[in-house]
C-alpha cells in the first residue's frame, strides 16, 4: 500500500512540482525536493551540536549526554533526530497523520536521509515502528512505514514492515508520563522473523521521539532476538525544559 503511494506519490511530484513551501504556503522561488522555502529553512528547529550521544537532545554545556540518558538507560544504542518538535513541526507532522498529507513523507524522508548519511551508521535492515492493525485500519496508513520506504530507496538498505509487530492495541500514550508509558508499551511488540533480525544492525524509524519508550519497547525485543546494533531515527524529538 505504501510502496503504491510513494510511486503515485513521485510521478505526482513530476508532474506537479511542488510550487508552493509546504511551510508557509508562500511561492518557492526555486525547486526544492523537500519544499520549504528558504526563509523557513532557515528558521527551522533543526538540532545542532551540542547533542546529548545517545538520544540526541540538545545539551547546553559541555556535557556528553544529557540528564535524561543519565538517568534512564535506553536498549537502543544511539538515536538521531532531524528537528526539536517545535509548534511548527507539530503542526506539520499532524497534517502528515491527521490531514490526509501523504506528500509530506517526501519533506520529511528527504532530510532524514540527510542525517542517516551524515551518522555514518552501517544499517543492515530498517524497520518502521509498527502500528496495531486496528489502529493502522482507522488511520488508512503508517506514517513511519511510509518514511521508512522513502529512506530505503533513497539510500539502498531494505525496509520491511513485517518483521516487528504491534501485538497489543495500546492506549494512545499522550499526556502519560515515563513510567505510565513504558509500562503501556510493555509487551506490545513481538518479532515474528527472527532470522531476518540476527546479527543485523538495525534501524528504527518513528516520527516523534518523546521519552523513548516507544522504541525502547521496540528495541528490547529486536535485541532478544539478536540484533547487534540498533539505532533509532526520528522526525522530531521533544525537549524537556
Ligand atoms: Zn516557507
Ligand atoms: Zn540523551
Amino acid at each position: 500500500m505504501s510502496q503504491l503511494r510513494l510511486l503515485v506519490d513521485g510521478f505526482l511530484d513530476f508532474l506537479y512540482p511542488r510550487i508552493d513551501c509546504v511551510c508557509c504556503g508562500k511561492r518557492l522561488e526555486k525547486r526544492a525536493i523537500h519544499g520549504i522555502c528558504k526563509h523557513c529553512c532557515d528558521n527551522m528547529p533543526f538540532i545542532h551540536e551540542p547533542k546529548c550521544a545517545i538520544c540526541s537532545r540538545p545539551v547546553n554545556d559541555e556535557a556528553n549526554i544529557c540528564l535524561e540518558c543519565k538517568y534512564h538507560s535506553h536498549s537502543y544504542d544511539q538515536a538521531l533526530a532531524v528537528f526539536e518538535y517545535s509548534v511548527v513541526i507539530k503542526d506539520m507532522i499532524h497534517r502528515y497523520k491527521y490531514g490526509g498529507e501523504y506528500s509530506l513523507s517526501r519533506t520529511f524522508g528527504f532530510f532524514l536521509s540527510e542525517k542517516l548519511q551524515e551518522s555514518g551508521w552501517q544499517v543492515d535492515l530498517m524497520i518502521p515502528v509498527p502500528l496495531h492493525v486496528n489502529r493502522q485500519k482507522s488511520r488508512g496508513f503508517n506514517q513511519s512505514a511510509l518514511l521508512g520506504d522513502y529512506l530505503s530507496q533513497r539510500n539502498e538498505i531494505p525496509c520491511r514492515d513485517d518483521v516487528l509487530i504491534r501485538c497489543v492495541d495500546t492506549q494512545s500514550q499522550t499526556g502519560f508520563n515515563r513510567d505510565k508509558r513504558t509500562e503501556n508499551i510493555k509487551d506490545a511488540f513481538a518479532v515474528v522473523d527472527k532470522y531476518a533480525i540476527k546479527d543485523k544492525n538495525i534501524l528504527i524509524i518513528d516520527d516523534v521521539h518523546t521519552t523513548g519508550a516507544t522504541v525502547d519497547g521496540c528495541s528490547r525485543m529486536l535485541r532478544r532476538a539478536g540484533a547487534k546494533k540498533i539505532y533509532v531515527i526520528t522526525v522530531a524529538t521533544v525537549v524537556w525544559d
